[in-house]
Order: C-alpha cells, then sequence, then structure tokens
C-alpha cells in the first residue's frame, strides 16, 4: 500500500509565497487537495492534474515535483492550479478504480463519483488557457500524448520532440484505437467517448472549460524517475509554447 500521507505532507510543507493549498473534497475517506499558484490573478490559469487513475503514480510524482520546484518566472505569465492527486484511495491501493470500483476518467455523467463532483465544482464557470493530464499506459512501449486544441496551432510534435530526450516515444501508427505520429495523437472525440464513454478529459475540452488539452502517457514499465522527467518536460514545453503564444513580437512576426 501506498502512503498517501506523505502526499499530504509534501503539499502542506510547500509553503512559498504566491502558493494556496486548498482542500477540494473528501472521497473513500481522504482528502482531495488542490494548489493555487499565483503572483496575479488577472493572469490566465493552466491547470495541472495528476492521479485520476491510482496505478499511474508518475503523475502525482510529477504534480509535486512540478510544485516543489516552483514555476519561477513562469508566474509572469499564468496562474497554475494543481490538483496533484485525485484519486488518493485508488493512488493508496496502487488501483485504477477508486474506492466504488469506477474509473473516474470516464465517468463524467454518472452520479454521485466524488471525484467526478470535486472536478465539477473545480471548473464550474471557468476557462483554462490549458489544461494537463498526467497518466501512464501499462502497455506502451514509449511515450505519447493527446492534443486537444482549437482555435490553436498544435503543440505536441515539438512537445513530444522535447520529452524524447529524456524518454523513448511510441513510433506505432495506432495507439489505442486512434491515429498515431511519432506519439502524438490528435484524437477523434467521437471515437473515444463511443470506446470508453463520456471522459473529464472530453467534457472538459468540448463544453469549453479549455481551448487547449493534453493529456501526457508514459510508460510504466520504464524507471519511475524516467516518467516523471518526461511529464516535466511535456508541461515545460507546453508551458514554454503558450508564453511564446503571448509574446508579443511572436504576435507582431505572425501578423508579418
Ligand atoms: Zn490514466
Amino acid at each position: 500500500m501506498r502512503d498517501y500521507g506523505i502526499v499530504i505532507k509534501r503539499i502542506e510543507r510547500l509553503g512559498l509565497a504566491d502558493t494556496e493549498i486548498r482542500l477540494l473534497g473528501q472521497s473513500g475517506g481522504y482528502a482531495v487537495f488542490g494548489v493555487r499558484l499565483s503572483r496575479d490573478p488577472s493572469l490566465p490559469t493552466v491547470f495541472v492534474n495528476g492521479g485520476t487513475h491510482g496505478d499511474e503514480p508518475a503523475g502525482v510524482e510529477a504534480a509535486l515535483a512540478f510544485l516543489e520546484r516552483g514555476p519561477g518566472p513562469w508566474l509572469d505569465y499564468f496562474q497554475f492550479e494543481v490538483i496533484p492527486c485525485l484519486c488518493p484511495h485508488g493512488y493508496s491501493y496502487d488501483t485504477r478504480l477508486n474506492h466504488q470500483g469506477v474509473d473516474v476518467n470516464w465517468a463524467f455523467l454518472q452520479p454521485n463519483v466524488p471525484e467526478v463532483a470535486i472536478i465539477r465544482r473545480f471548473i464550474d464557470e471557468r476557462k483554462f488557457h490549458a489544461i494537463v493530464d498526467f497518466h501512464e499506459d501499462w502497455e506502451s512501449p514509449g511515450f505519447y500524448l493527446y492534443e486537444q486544441y482549437r482555435e490553436m496551432e498544435p503543440v505536441g510534435r515539438p512537445v513530444a520532440d522535447r520529452v524524447s530526450a529524456v524518454c523513448r516515444l511510441n513510433t506505432e501508427p495506432v495507439i489505442e484505437g486512434q491515429a498515431a505520429e511519432n506519439g502524438v495523437i490528435h484524437p477523434s472525440l467521437e471515437l473515444e467517448v463511443r470506446r470508453k464513454g463520456e471522459g473529464i478529459p472530453i467534457v472538459l475540452f468540448r463544453q469549453g472549460y479549455t481551448d487547449h488539452l493534453v493529456t501526457l502517457e508514459t510508460p510504466s514499465t520504464l524507471d519511475l524517475h524516467v516518467r516523471v522527467s518526461a511529464h516535466l518536460a511535456g508541461l515545460e514545453a507546453i508551458i514554454a509554447a503558450h508564453i511564446d503564444a503571448r509574446r508579443p513580437q511572436s504576435a507582431s512576426l505572425a501578423a508579418g
């Protein structure tokens, strides 16, 4: 059994300036926390999520590592909302499902799922500049990502290229039933819903809570530190791309 108490201690220990720790709710007897990093409440918000699937601990580790390292100069461009571990029961028991036996990620329409209720409250009437969701894949030989985007150029390719410096990519032409190009999937949402149900990442994008949602999938067979490095490299590349897009000089270049 994994010790969720250590996760809570690491969150409580953050205690940095610009950091606010919030209790988002309870699930299966565990407290679920969110951490807000903000220097300027008028800036757009990036939402980073980990631990939706309890048997994918690299995402929890990566979210904690991101918080512990701190976003530094990124706070001049964005605020961050981080949920390091959405499903503490799954994390504690190393299982994909919550205490009710529900796959939280694909249960958005199911009533009485506490993790879904937490997400619904958390996103209510908000719009996120980007959402980065950390996952793992037990069967994948390498890293890959799903990117959903609108009204922007996709950045999946440069993000995967950046990750390839720390973790090999899954180069299969079809991954999880979706066409893939060197580790990058721009998924057919219809297909996702048909195969898995109305998932949290689908709803967040389709209902307009964000115009850019990237799901990072690291291969569980590789060492934890490699998976964590891959998640962090992916997150860093996504944020860097959004900072580039917001810089006035790149806007004028694009206009010219
Ligand atoms: Zn997952």
